[in-house]
């Protein structure tokens, strides 16, 4: 058997310290998982758990690639999150099986056209056109982690124009890595190669051609990129 026309290839990203890719599977994604950006967003971080989306395999941007600006938006917004590579996966994942999952981690940017995700929050209509479009997943070399698994209170950052936007502390997710694998497991059968972006701090802003962003997990690795035209 062959294809009628070639298929496309396989979306990856490159592993720290390896000559070797991490093969992308899916890309899931957790909304409104740090206090302080649900409530710079208007709601309130306890009134209910973080809600899932995703984004397509083929939207990673690897190697620190320039960025274009997304199609139709005039407000697209950076949020800088952890990142994290599934080296198993699984359903129905108990909380004290899921950091066994974990292959490695990884800074990424979530890049959300937040006029389109505004307009879909208030008629109640599906994230898709928001979150999922083409180059909306940058993401650094992912660092494999080996027997610890635990980032603690590492500090997530992005600048913007080398003005410090996000600042923040991985322990101040409301969903810990654990929690979210043994969650999102319960919905989903997780699969080696698939990535979880984990949510962002507050200090998320729109960007412009030209722009410059930096962004770094302490002891995780570090992406830049530049936007440029659509
Ligand atoms: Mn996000």
């Amino acid at each position: 058997m062959t294809y009628v026309f070639p298929p496309a290839p396989i979306p990856s990203v490159p592993i720290k310290g390896s000559r070797q890719l991490f093969a992308v599977n899916r890309i899931y994604c957790v909304g409104q998982n740090y206090g302080d950006h649900v409530r710079e967003m208007g709601g309130d971080p306890k009134a209910s758990p973080p809600v899932f989306f995703s984004k397509p395999a083929n939207s990673v941007v690897t190697e620190n690639q320039n960025v274009n600006y997304a199609l139709a938006t005039d407000n697209l917004h950076y949020e800088v999150e952890l990142v994290v590579a599934l080296g198993t996966g699984g359903s129905n994942i108990a909380f004290e099986e899921a950091m066994a999952c974990v292959y490695g981690y990884a800074v990424g940017i979530d890049l959300t056209r937040r006029d389109l995700q505004n307009a879909a929050k208030q008629d109640g209509k599906p994230w898709d056109i928001a979150k999922g479009f083409d180059k909306s997943a940058p993401i650094s070399a992912i660092t494999p982690c080996g027997v610890e698994k635990q980032l603690g209170n590492a500090r997530i950052t992005l600048s913007l124009n080398g003005e410090t936007k996000q600042d923040s502390s991985l322990n101040e997710m409301i969903w810990s890595v654990a929690e979210i694998i043994a969650e999102l497991s319960r919905f989903f059968e997780l699969k080696a190669g698939d990535l979880l972006f984990t949510g962002t701090p507050s200090g998320v802003s729109g960007v412009k051609v030209g722009d410059h962003i930096e962004a770094e997990i302490a002891g995780v690795g570090e992406i830049a990129f530049s936007m440029v035209e659509k």
